[in-house]
């Protein structure tokens, strides 16, 4: 049966829904019982993604930026809960095209904070890990320390944007906002965009299908924490649904740490691809002045102790779902 909502209003708004996380979100919300309306300027997001659907009758599809106030206001009729997931994603996006990822990532949530805020429907933000920065207080505590470098280095001016988002989230709830925080630590599965912007492992597979060489940056010793989409979409759903999770913030990742050339090895072993691994300079792929977080790996405590929530699917489990959606999808998985 499905859980009512704190907020006024029948109907689930996900920004951002035609994307990789967004869509996996979607599909449970409907799955669930919901009526889901989207938002998607189809920058990153895809219209595959949704196609499965068809014209799903709970599912209402609006094209547009969250930068449209107009398209927003309109879009929060009936809204009792807001995912946030529309954003500026993916490092190599992020690096390419910063003034669009401040732009994106600071005004369209302070857009859709204010009209939540306005109708009385409590939101769900989606955060990063990159938050934290290349702090080494590890495991990463929501509480912790964030360590990020200078301004002129764009990496951290996505870092920042979310942060503010989060500060935002923060500042309303004070004025009675009904909002939950989730910081997604590199999440994976069916429908990252396969051109691998915003994962390694998507680039990692593409690579290892197509018998090129898998990139490894640097030393490949840097480490993640690679978190199953279904897995981040259940948290996800927690933190929308449960009163424990009003006010707080949540790391949802994975406890496995894996580093980048295990990934590597372990994507070869599942595709049985005879690709090299070649390792290639941050600089070539990030320009100059890039600096990796070494270490990243969430503190799992908070949720699992107020939520209920913890990751359990293995890397090798995952990485062999997103092969088989590959196959079944032909490449646009
Ligand atoms: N990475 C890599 N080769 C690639 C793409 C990424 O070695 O072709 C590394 C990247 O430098 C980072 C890790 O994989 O250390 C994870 O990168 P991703 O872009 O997936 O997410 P991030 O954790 O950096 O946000």
């Amino acid at each position: 049966m499905k859980a009512a909502f704190e907020g006024r209003g029948e109907m689930v708004l996900v920004t951002g829904g035609a994307g990789f996380i967004g869509s996996h979100l979607v599909d449970r919300l409907l799955a669930e019982g919901y009526s889901v309306r989207v938002i998607d300027d189809f920058s990153t997001g895809r219209e595959a993604n949704l196609a499965h659907l068809g014209q799903a009758a709970r599912l209402e599809v609006m094209r547009g930026s969250v930068l449209d106030e107009a398209l927003v206001a309109g879009a929060m009729h009936g809204v009792g809960l807001v995912f946030h997931l529309a954003a500026a994603v993916g490092v190599q996006h992020v690096v390419a095209d910063p003034l669009w990822t401040l732009r994106t990532n600071t005004r369209g949530t302070e857009l859709v904070l204010e009209q939540a805020f306005a109708r009385g429907a409590r939101v769900v933000f989606a955060s990063t890990s990159e938050i934290y920065g290349v702090s080494e207080a590890l495991p990463f505590r929501e509480d912790g320390q964030r360590v990020l470098g200078p301004t002129w280095v764009h990496r951290w001016g996505y870092s920042t944007s979310k942060a503010l988002d989060e500060h935002l989230c923060f500042a309303y709830a004070e004025h009675g906002l009904a909002m939950s925080i989730v910081r997604y630590f590199n999440v994976y599965g069916p429908r990252m965009d396969p051109a691998g912007y915003g994962s390694v492992i998507a680039r990692f597979v593409s690579q290892a299908l197509a018998g090129e060489p898998l990139t490894v940056h640097g030393d490949g010793r840097q480490t993640r924490c690679f978190t199953y989409v279904d897995e981040a979409v259940e948290a996800t759903l927690r933190a929308g649904l449960q009163p424990a999770a009003l006010g707080r913030a949540y790391n949802v990742g994975s406890p496995f740490e894996h580093d980048i050339r295990a990934l590597a090895e372990a994507v070869l072993a599942t595709t049985g691809s005879r690709s090299p691994i070649a390792h290639i300079p941050y600089e070539q792929a990030y320009g100059k002045g890039f600096e990796d977080t070494r270490r990243r790996v969430p503190a799992v405590e908070r949720i699992a102790t107020e939520l209920g929530w913890r990751a359990s699917i293995p890397l090798e489990e995952g990485l062999t779902r997103v092969l088989s959606a590959r196959e079944a999808a032909g490449s646009g998985a």
